[in-house]
């Protein structure tokens, strides 16, 4: 088994490290104290982003995107959540896996101007009486001659405002749910309110409102009744690399930021570093956070390897997610009142980390997983028997 990194692995992170501390972190204290970010700078971080190479890495190498395997993607996703969520969607980009299903027309019209960043998208599956329970949705697609005809309505949709088409999950039969790319600005698509939220500052989340929404047969993404499908295995590799490797590059970020702090700020004539309990709280996220990365990479690699990796990361989900909030307490504490003062980013990072926690499936919905795969095949959920 090898864990080292090779040297473009290296060289990736280096690049990554130095594009977001000069170009996103000097923006993000402007996007946290307005709430949004003027457009031409925005546009401005998508355009160095796209020339370095660094927009749609997990999309392939032949559509335009990165061609990275999921490890490699992984590291990358680890160093994204060095910045704000806002940032790394402008920057980076949000291409969803389940675009790959696109076929014929779809491609030219949906897939590569998403990879170009010419196009972006979100995924619509969550719904006021759906949550946790994805396919207990109500929003539903009838089958007309010519194509569809789409009713419903979806909410808490991230990054609604910038995107310019959306992957709903809609009811196509009593247990049968389709996924259909569609276009903002089409009769019947009303986008409501901008759910505002505890933390993620410029990054909206809308309410959006089908009302017969007519929808072109070319709208359908996969196979019909397929959309279940999609939406879970998009949001395991989307939850492994947005939740559990951003969370993680998080929980690092803040980890330097508590370092440098205990060892210059002083107090009873000596740095506080040199105090046993704040020691142990240094200890305990160093330890932590180790072991969440490695168990990322795990689930990564696992991926490239071809295997089914779902329970290994509901683990990730919930280890990482968990981690990045203890670390960020710490930190809080650990910077005393500067930690609950606005001067400085620590209060803004624990209100954001809280989140991880809820969306791409809550931490029970994940315990739920491993507990009951646990019960089925043993505690040991990797190992040579497997
Ligand atoms: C900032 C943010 C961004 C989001 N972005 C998107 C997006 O882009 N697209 C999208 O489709 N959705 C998005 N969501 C929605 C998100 O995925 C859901 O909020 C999440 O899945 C939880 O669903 P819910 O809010 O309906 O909570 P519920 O499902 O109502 O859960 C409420 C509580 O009950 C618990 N619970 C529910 N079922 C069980 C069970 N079986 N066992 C034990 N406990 C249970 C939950 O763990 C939770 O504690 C976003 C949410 C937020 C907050």
């Amino acid at each position: 088994m090898d864990f080292s990194l090779n040297d473009e692995q290296k060289m990736m992170i280096d690049t990554l490290r130095r594009f977001i501390a000069e170009e996103l972190h000097p923006l993000e204290d402007e996007l946290e104290d307005q709430g949004f970010l003027a457009r031409e700078k925005a546009m401005a971080v998508f355009e160095k982003s796209r020339e370095l190479g660094l927009y749609a890495l997990n999309m392939p190498a032949e559509l335009g995107g990165g061609g990275l395997s999921v490890l490699d993607r992984i590291i990358c996703e680890e160093q994204f959540g060095h910045t704000s969520d806002y940032l790394i969607r402008r920057a980076f980009g949000n291409v969803y896996e389940p675009l790959l299903e696109c076929k014929g027309a779809q491609v030219d019209r949906w897939l590569k101007p998403t990879v170009a960043g010419a196009r972006t998208c979100s995924i619509a599956i969550t719904e006021s009486g759906a949550g946790s329970d994805a396919a207990g949705i109500k929003t539903n697609a009838r089958k007309t001659e010519s194509g569809w005809v789409l009713n419903g309505s979806k909410c808490f949709i991230s990054d609604g405002e910038w995107s310019d088409f959306f992957l709903v999950s809609a009811k196509t039969g009593e247990k049968e749910i389709s996924m259909f790319m569609v276009d903002k600005g089409l009769p019947g698509f009303e986008i409501g309110k901008d759910q505002k939220m505890m933390g993620l500052r410029g990054t909206p989340h809308l309410e959006l409102f089908f009302d017969d929404v007519v929808l072109e047969d070319e709208s359908l993404l996969g196979a019909q009744g397929q959309g279940f499908k999609l939406a879970m295995g998009a949001l395991n590799v989307v939850r492994l690399a947005q939740v559990g490797a951003r969370a993680v590059g998080k929980a690092s970020h803040v980890l330097e930021l508590m370092l440098d702090y205990v060892n210059e700020r002083k107090q009873f004539g000596q740095k506080i570093g040199d105090f046993q309990m704040v020691q142990q709280q240094i200890a305990d996220s160093v330890i932590e956070v180790n072991a969440a990365r490695w168990m990322v990479y795990q689930a990564a690699w696992m991926l490239d390897q071809g295997f089914d990796a779902r329970e290994q990361i509901a683990m990730v989900k919930v280890l990482a997610a968990e981690t990045l909030g203890k670390v960020v307490d710490r930190a809080v504490q650990l910077f005393g009142g500067m930690g609950f003062c606005k001067e400085l980013p620590i209060e803004r990072y624990y209100r954001d980390a809280r989140v991880y926690r809820i969306f791409d499936g809550t931490s029970e919905i994940h315990r739920t997983v491993v507990a009951r795969t646990a019960m089925k095949k043993g505690a040991v959920l990797f190992d040579v028997h497997r």
